[in-house]
């Protein structure tokens, strides 16, 4: 059944379009740039709070436009580098939202680099099998307003922490869609979100500073390669040979690496960026020498950086991440081959950080209190 909530998100409104409604409501024009001043640079979370429009014309903006379309239901902390936001949606589906900090020297904390990962999906339809968003399938898109929503969420939340001298930047330095949800499976709403968070009315971030994360959605890779946006591609490799790649990702059978590698390439000539292959190392399933060396003539060939993810302890699921020395290993013939690699250790692996994970205990919880 599809979602239909009552009012409509004003995060989902462009200026354009909203200046279009305000007109037929027998508005002036300038009142959306008003309305989305208030929203994206000085950033409040209700109709009252915007006080240059008239009373009349909030209560009629009130009627017609939701502000808040998430709710915050829950926040996670792990020594103040990664903060969980569980989000409740009109519909009462829950999503993530993360921020990740990056310790500085010198720097405290509140004001250290901060990464924001964002879901598009409630739950997954793809299926992979060390993942936790898609144990329970796939419920629905997120709306554009909702994939807004979730940075405006943030944005309250580190707004009131840290006061700054420009308050109207956003206080964080990257955006990764890399929560919930396979971003390109619900390609129009990600992109027209995208578009609202980097246009300069908007939240005005860089589309450089955006990456996007894909399970290898061939079609739509070749479509985001021909926007006129400079988005970053991350690519969910996980596996360097069909064989081993298709035992832990179904969608391997319907797009093999035959097909997703020329793509990938394609995206990097025509956006001229480069490439991250995402890798989860899962003990003896993926991490063999072997795997290593085809992944280095990958990487190679697109000239890929690689982040390698040790792989994190889903409940219900048999995966091991291996140990250290196994882990090196893998990385070191990566850097023999002259491969531009990362290895991720893990942040907020006690806070369920993993995609999806968070959710996943929650349902389960909500579903026993019953
Ligand atoms: N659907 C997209 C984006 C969301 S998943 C994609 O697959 O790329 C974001 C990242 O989290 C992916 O690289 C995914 O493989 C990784 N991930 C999922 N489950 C994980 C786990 N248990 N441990 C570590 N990383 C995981
Ligand atoms: Fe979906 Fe990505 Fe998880 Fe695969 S890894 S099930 S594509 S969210």
């Amino acid at each position: 059944m599809k979602f239909v909530p009552e009012k409509k998100p004003i995060y989902e409104e462009t200026l354009d379009s909203l200046t279009e409604k305000l007109v037929e409501m027998n508005e002036k024009p300038f009142r959306a740039k008003q309305v989305i001043e208030w929203l994206y640079k000085k950033r409040v979370g209700s109709w009252d709070e915007m006080t240059n429009l008239p009373k009349t014309l909030r209560s009629k903006l009130s009627e017609q436009f939701e502000i808040a379309p998430a709710k915050q239901i829950l926040t996670k902390q792990s020594g103040d580098i990664t903060d969980k936001l569980l989000l409740q949606l009109g519909d009462g589906s829950l999503i993530e939202t993360v921020i990740i900090r990056v310790p500085q020297e010198g720097v405290g904390l509140e004001h250290s680099r901060k990464t924001v990962c964002i879901s598009t999906q409630v739950g997954c339809a793809f299926g992979c099998r060390f993942c936790a968003s898609g144990l329970d399938g796939w419920k629905r898109n997120l709306s554009t307003g909702e994939i807004v929503a979730q940075l405006l969420q943030v944005c309250f939340l580190e707004d009131a922490r840290t006061p700054r001298a420009r308050p109207e930047i956003p206080s964080f330095d990257n955006i990764v869609v890399m929560g919930m949800g396979e971003p390109l499976a619900n390609y129009d709403n990600l992109l027209a979100a995208l578009k609202i968070i980097n246009a300069d009315w908007g939240l005005n971030f860089g589309a450089r500073r955006i990456t996007v994360s894909t399970s290898g959605v061939v079609p739509q890779i070749k479509r985001l390669a021909e926007e006129p946006f400079q988005f970053r591609l991350a690519i969910s490799l996980h596996g360097a040979t069909n064989e081993v790649r298709e035992q832990i990702m179904p969608i391997n059978k319907r797009w093999p690496l035959e097909e997703l590698l020329p793509a990938a390439k394609l995206f990097s000539q025509k956006q001229g960026r480069m490439l991250t292959l995402e890798y989860i190392l899962i003990e003896e399933v993926n991490d063999q020498l072997e795997q290593a060396e085809h992944l280095a003539d990958i990487a190679n060939d697109l000239r890929a950086h690689v982040n390698l993810i040790p792989y994190n302890t889903v409940e219900g699921l048999p995966w091991k991440r291996p140990g250290i020395p196994r882990q090196d290993r893998f990385v070191s013939i990566l850097k023999e081959q002259g491969v531009s690699v990362t290895i991720r250790r893990e942040k907020g692996h006690e806070i369920d950080a993993a995609c999806g994970q968070l959710r996943l205990r929650t349902e389960k919880e909500l579903q026993t209190a019953k």
